[in-house]
């Protein structure tokens, strides 16, 4: 379903952009109920047919006057050089959390964490969680407990992660709000046991954690030494993967959990003379 109504004032508007990265496509939702509205995330741009929707979706009465991007992502941000001027109010908004490693969207404004935006019936607060990208937001109606997640959790499966730590603390910081309904950038609405379901990404990636400190913990890697490359960690973690791209994503994933640790102050690493750099646990 392109166009679903989650609520009497939410609409949730598909980017028809469907992908291995994208799931169905990207989830943006219209918010509010009067003439002016907000639209979250604005898809990829690649897709008129998208303008179409939102059309239907905001009806004849009503317009974007706001528009709040989760993250830079381009299937969240790139609709935004096409949305139609007759979809918009003149004194339009945009609105991104700035970040130094992020070239500013033209036009946008920061937001600031805590930031509020009203609609007739919530007010949606701003709720800065790095990890997926540095400048990530999710939106939090604290009223209904209702919460947009952009793509710190999806609807469905895991996320990529940039950064693991921080994005280890967002999610804490989400279930600590006690959601129960998360509106996700991509895959279908979450209704029900909502923590639960940011509680399971937690215990996800604690378990690949344990697994890499298992592996490090073992000195019967090749050379017997107990210092392992990405590779030779990935290959025990993740046994099952032969396709050489999914293997690239899983030792991707592996060094993010490494950098974590080397963060944690629980392992440690080497660069052994131009070859691969090697990673240890730090005895205790
Ligand atoms: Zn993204």
């Amino acid at each position: 379903m392109s166009i679903e109504r989650v609520a009497c004032d939410i609409i949730r508007v598909l980017g028809l952009n469907p992908g291995p990265m994208t799931l169905q496509g990207t989830n943006t939702y219209i918010l509010g109920t009067g003439a002016r509205r907000i639209l979250v995330d604005t898809g990829d741009g690649q897709h008129p047919a998208y303008h179409g929707l939102l059309a239907t979706a905001l009806g004849p009465n009503s317009r974007i006057s706001q528009i709040l991007l989760t993250h830079w992502h381009h299937d969240h941000t790139g609709g935004l050089a096409t949305l139609p001027e007759s979809l918009l109010t003149l004194d339009h908004t945009v609105h991104k959390r700035q970040h130094p490693y992020i070239a500013a969207l033209r036009g946008s404004k920061d937001i600031k964490d805590g930031e509020l935006f009203a609609t007739e019936h919530r007010q949606w607060r701003a709720v800065l969680t790095p990890g997926h990208t540095p400048d990530h937001v999710a939106f939090f109606d604290a009223e209904n407990a209702v919460l947009i997640t952009g793509d710190l959790v999806l609807g469905q499966g895991t996320t990529i992660v940039g950064d693991l730590a921080p994005y280890m603390r967002s999610l804490q910081r989400v279930i600590d709000l006690e959601p129960r309904i998360l509106l996700p950038g991509h895959g279908p609405v979450v209704t029900a046991n909502a923590v639960k379901h940011v509680e399971e990404y937690v215990s996800h990636r604690r378990m690949r954690e344990k697994q890499i400190l298992e592996v490090l913990a073992d000195t019967s890697n090749e050379d017997g030494s107990g210092w392992w490359t990405v590779e030779e960690i990935t290959a025990v973690v993740y046994p099952l993967v032969k396709d050489p791209r999914v293997f690239r994503a899983a030792s991707n994933n592996v060094k993010l959990h490494l950098y974590k640790l080397k963060d944690d102050g629980r392992i440690t690493c080497e660069d052994s003379a131009g070859g691969a750099v090697r990673w240890a646990i730090i005895a205790c």
